[in-house]
């Protein structure tokens, strides 16, 4: 594109809150016919809310929440804070954790009062060989009502479920139907379970879902559509999307989002309105088009 072309695609961008770091960031990005979104804090606002405490028999919910809110509260994850924030709600007792384990993408472990607990997915229970069998249905109802679901597991045994919602963000319906009628194909990637993905995609109008993806394998993801022939948006707000938006080629972080994506993108959507994708990839082609 022409230089002058490329000063009236960033300023109609800045207007807008988007910006392109630099002249191949708008270049690219008209030719892109994949855009690939991240679902925790893209799709959705990133700040669940507990919605079940579901235990197993004979388990008393007062001290799982204990032993649970214990945990979290060394946990910096978005799902451990809302786990904190419904446990402060609730008077339970104070206890403290000691050996704090983050287990990346799949939860985290602790000792709590003497007890080893974790608190995760169900990749974690396994790892851990913890047994689920009393809770697995309840995790699948959750899972099947689009919410996210892990596990408490207390000295080898799962003793209850906590479901947690994510409202999706009001514009991301829209931003997939203007995607799809630029011609772009839309996936959604996340670390979340099959089934809780599977439901908001389908609520969103996404077509192809990834989902149980470990962080370091986000970015091995977009890697192979791309050796599929595509060009790749990536949009992401975490720590965990910054290789998939460095692999991509246009990386999009939402401005909410982590200073590590901001870092590592192309463009960055100061406010994080999912509409704003089809937006910068409009203005891309828009830009293109004036150089012909
Ligand atoms: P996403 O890609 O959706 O942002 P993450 O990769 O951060 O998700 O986490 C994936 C999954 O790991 C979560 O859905 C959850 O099951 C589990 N998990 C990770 N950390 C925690 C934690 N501190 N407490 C509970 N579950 C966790
Ligand atoms: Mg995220």
């Amino acid at each position: 594109a022409t230089p002058t072309a490329i000063m009236v695609g960033s300023g109609l961008g800045a207007k807008r809150g988007i910006l392109f770091k630099n002249a191949t960031a708008i270049e690219t990005s008209a030719r892109i016919d994949t855009v690939v979104m991240d679902k925790t804090g893209t799709l959705t606002k990133g700040e669940p809310e507990v919605t079940d405490v579901v235990v197993g028999p004979g388990v008393d919910e007062q001290r799982v929440l204990a032993l649970a809110g214990a945990l979290e509260r060394e946990s910096e994850h978005p799902l451990a804070q809302a786990v904190v924030r419904h446990v402060d709600t609730r008077s339970v007792p104070r206890l403290r954790a000691t050996g704090f384990r983050n287990v990346t993408g799949i939860g985290a472990l602790a000792e709590v009062d003497g007890h080893k607990v974790a608190i995760g997915n169900l990749r974690l229970m396994e790892s851990e060989g913890i047994s689920v069998e009393a809770l697995a249905a309840k995790r699948d109802e959750i899972a099947a009502g689009g919410r996210t679901a892990v596990f408490v597991g207390v000295d080898g045994t799962a003793v209850a479920v906590i479901g947690m919602a994510d409202a999706v963000r009001e514009t991301s319906a829209a931003a997939v139907t203007a995607l799809h009628e630029a011609g772009i194909r839309v996936v959604m990637l996340t670390g979340d379970n099959q089934a809780t993905a599977e439901r908001i995609a389908e609520e969103l109008g996404i077509d192809t879902v990834i989902a149980e993806v470990l962080p370091e394998d986000k970015a091995r993801h977009v890697k192979q559509l791309q050796g599929e022939g595509r060009v790749v948006a990536m949009v992401g707000d975490g720590v965990n999307d910054s290789p998939s938006l460095v692999q991509a080629d246009v990386g999009i972080a939402v401005g909410a989002g982590t200073d590590v994506a901001i870092e590592a993108a192309d463009v960055v959507l100061m406010r994080s309105d999912p509409l704003d994708v089809p937006v910068a990839l409009t203005i891309g082609r828009g830009t293109l088009r004036k150089m012909r």
